[in-house]
């Protein structure tokens, strides 16, 4: 497994958590909000894994908001989900390149894209995607 290391796309900061950690890796932290409410939300940075955690119940099915912890902007990206028609939240990737995850509870949907081709991740996808087949 891989673990990616994000930064918020508008103000640069780092997006990984200081203290909290997931699948034995730091964790990627923003903030959720949902219905008027927020929290903080850990993603699991290992790239396939969906462990989340968070104290907002968000329902299943339900589109949340991603806020930088720093910044607070809304880290939505001009993409749609390809499976839900959700839009998508995108994070800069530390070495170039986003990774766009779907706001909607329970899809599953990952987005990796990489500025440089010959990156370390690039060749670690193609093997994923090899071994997928
Ligand atoms: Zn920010
Ligand atoms: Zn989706």
């Amino acid at each position: 497994m891989v673990s990616v290391s994000v930064k918020c796309p508008h103000c640069g900061k780092s997006l990984m958590s200081a203290g909290k950690k997931l699948d034995g890796a730091k964790a990627i932290e923003v903030n959720l909000t949902y219905a008027g409410k927020h929290a903080p939300l850990y993603l699991s940075a290992l790239y396939g894994s969906y462990l989340a955690e968070t104290e907002l119940p968000v329902p299943s099915g339900k589109v949340a908001g991603f806020r930088c912890p720093h910044c607070k902007a809304d880290l939505k990206s001009t993409r749609k989900c390809d499976a839900c028609g959700s839009q998508m939240v995108a994070f800069d990737l530390k070495d170039g390149g986003q990774v766009q995850i779907c706001s909607r509870r329970g899809c599953k949907k990952h987005v990796l894209e990489f500025q440089d081709a010959d990156s370390e991740l690039q060749a670690f996808y193609k093997s994923y995607l090899k071994a997928l087949k």
